[in-house]
């Protein structure tokens, strides 16, 4: 049985199956959620990257307007099941490249205005490409808070190995010198082909010196679908690297804010996956509550087709026991680092030592975590093995299950089967095909 399983069962003490369906009920109650944030996803890059597993598609100014009116349609259709406006966290923008929509970013927000009261700001994702004085001076217009690039790393060869050029970083900086945003995020990936210690720390020492108040730092990982060239960096490299990355970081004076996430003192910090609850709008997209978990399709054209059939693109959704939810909810918040009792009993109705005593007391024993006053925080070591993890569980699972929605709009059912260790069977729409695959609920 596979690590991934074994914590499975463990944790959720059953070996039900989970089950993804596409018999959508359209049930989408998130009138009491608390803590609930919006993401939109915008699907259209310039050119394709070769490691990328992304749902995106090549920009086509036609499939854009169209895709436009559709989001604006589907906000309307999810934002009218509600009393509204609903109070929300956060708007984040992700992609794709967001920017190709750039003159339709501050319509889409007005659209969502409309629905939901955003208390925490809007965050946008964009390519270092896009990243010029006069389109951040238009993503304020749109009330952008917070930027995230996707830097990826400042070395040319690192960039080569990813199938990428370097972007004028002049440019880059002086247009991050000139318009200030509560929060600048730079992504970086570790574990490339060819990187070194030395160069992670380069690109660590260069994000922070050129205005980023944050950076995230992502494993290369290879997914089957994507195109990469090369493979990524031994676990014993991966887990050097994140040594490095962590002891650069603490000596610098920089905060660690989650497992990836390492600030500077004193700036707003800001994380897109870490909501209790989210709405997801566009292909892709998904959508978290207390009972459910939901994915949109991944394919264009048949999420145009079903808004315009006045109806939610759903492609697959996840009805959750309280166990499976509970493990979801701990995951996401041990990635923040911190487990809050409070908060878990606020959500829950249930103490989180009621549930889960004995594998707390199992983590602190093993030295993965410790007590503090209002919960649990994750310790170093703790931190190393949740990376450890997430990612056998992105390779386990989320590679299978995005590769299968890549290719089937509205898959009839995957069933993350207990019986067949880490297999997983699904139903193509009108084919009848079972293959044995693996999956499992994420964002
Ligand atoms: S990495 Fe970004 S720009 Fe490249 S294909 Fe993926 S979403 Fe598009």
């Amino acid at each position: 049985m596979s690590l991934t399983s074994i914590l499975r069962v463990l944790l959720t003490r059953t070996r039900k199956p989970f089950v993804f369906t596409n018999r959508g009920d359209g049930h989408l109650d998130y009138e009491g959620a608390e803590r609930l944030g919006l993401y939109v996803h915008i699907p259209f890059c310039r050119t394709i990257c070769s490691f990328c597993p992304y749902c995106k598609v090549v920009y086509d100014k036609t499939m854009a307007k169209a895709y436009k009116e559709a989001l604006l349609k589907e906000i309307s259709l999810v934002g009218g099941r509600s009393n509204y406006p609903k109070e929300v966290t956060s708007l984040f923008f992700g992609g794709g490249t967001p920017a190709l929509m750039l003159a339709d970013i501050k319509d889409i927000v007005t659209q969502l205005k409309r629905y939901f009261s955003i208390c925490e700001g809007i965050g946008v994702e964009l390519h270092p490409d896009d990243v010029s004085e006069e389109t951040l001076l238009k993503l304020k217009d749109a009330g952008v808070t917070m930027i995230s690039i996707g830097v990826q790393s400042f070395d040319a060869d690192c960039l080569a190995a990813l199938g990428r050029t370097a972007p004028d970083y002049g440019k880059i900086f002086k247009a991050i010198r000139a318009v200030k945003f509560d929060t600048v995020d730079m992504d970086l990936i570790f574990a490339i082909p060819g990187q070194t210690a030395k160069t992670l720390t380069e690109d660590i020492r260069m994000a922070f010196e050129n205005g980023a108040t944050q950076i995230s730092t992502y494993p290369f990982i290879d997914f089957t679908f994507a195109d990469n060239r090369y493979r990524p960096l031994s676990e014993l490299e991966k887990r050097k690297m994140l040594r490095e990355i962590t002891g650069y970081c603490r000596r610098e004076g920089f905060e660690r804010t989650s497992v990836w996430t390492f600030a500077k003192p004193g700036t707003r910090k800001y994380s897109s996956v870490t909501r209790e609850n989210f709405l997801g709008f566009g292909v892709s997209a998904t959508t978290l509550l207390k009972d459910q978990f939901k994915i949109n399709t991944f394919l264009l054209r048949d999420y145009l087709d079903r808004i315009e059939q006045g109806a939610l693109p759903t492609a697959l959704t996840l009805r959750f026991s309280l166990r499976q939810r509970a493990v979801y909810y701990l995951f996401w918040s041990a990635y923040s680092l911190q487990i809050a009792s409070s908060d878990f009993h606020r959500f829950f109705g249930r103490s989180l030592k009621g549930m889960y005593g004995f594998e707390l007391a199992l983590c602190r024993m093993l030295g993965l975590a410790t007590k503090t006053e209002g919960g649990y925080r994750l310790s170093e070591r703790g931190a190393y093995y949740f990376h450890y993890v997430e990612q056998a569980y992105t390779t386990a699972y989320i590679d299978k299950m995005w590769n299968i929605c890549r290719k089937v709009a509205f898959p009839q059912q995957i069933v993350l089967k207990q019986s067949n260790i880490d297999g997983c069977q699904y139903k193509l729409r009108r084919i009848d095909v079972y293959t044995n695959m693996a999956c499992l609920c994420y964002n």
